[in-house]
């Protein structure tokens, strides 16, 4: 190939990484992930992810929340992504407090009534009215296992969710740096006899 070959071919493939939306190409994995934003979770390291290989979506605790649905809604069903991850971990954060202590927490430290503030400056429609759901708005949880378990099946059943879609759940764990599937604790199975010879 020649060198203005080449530097033809530069361009065009420039062209096609810039103008990706415009054109309909997709992420390379055509996958979404949805990962806490912990910063001991290193998202594209644990996953082999290379710049352009899928939308992350970070957010406290890895859970589907409102904006994980309409972000995954339009990856999913105009952006060309058939996949989605869910990676949550262990120790995290959301599970160490309640929702009911995080707005006392709030309340003492910002000295305002919590459960009027807007939850999206841009859609002051946006409010939670129910006695008691502006708690369950943060989302915590007692169990990484479960809470995997949860948001994958919050995603399988969401009807803005296309039906093919591809959809898995992993448990990263920060002490031993690896990813296991919810409820596959490889601890168990070498530290007690019941597992080790399958019995639960
Ligand atoms: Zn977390």
């Amino acid at each position: 190939m020649s060198l203005s070959e080449r530097i033809d071919e530069a361009i065009r493939n420039h062209e096609s990484w810039v103008l990706r939306r415009q054109k309909g190409i997709p992420n390379n994995l055509r996958l979404f992930v949805l990962a806490c934003m912990d910063e001991r979770l290193p998202v594209e390291e644990i996953l082999g992810l290379q710049p352009g290989d899928a939308h992350i979506f970070r957010n406290a605790g890895g859970l589907v929340t409102d904006d994980v649905i309409r972000s995954a809604a339009l990856t999913l069903n105009f952006f060309g992504t058939k996949e989605i991850i869910v990676i949550n971990h262990t120790e995290c954060g959301m599970m160490t407090a309640n929702g009911r202590e995080i707005v006392e927490g709030l309340r003492a430290k910002l000295n305002v009534d919590v459960e009027r503030v807007p939850l999206d400056p841009s859609l002051p429609e946006l409010v939670l009215t129910e006695p008691g759901a502006f708690e369950k708005w943060f989302r915590t949880f007692d169990n990484v296992d479960e809470a995997t378990v949860a948001q994958v099946e919050f995603l399988r059943r969401h009807p803005l969710i296309p039906k093919d879609t591809i959809i898995n759940g992993y448990v990263y764990e920060v002490e031993t740096n690896r990813l296991r599937r919810p409820h596959q604790l490889l601890s168990r199975r070498v530290n007690t006899r019941d597992e080790l010879q399958g019995r639960q």
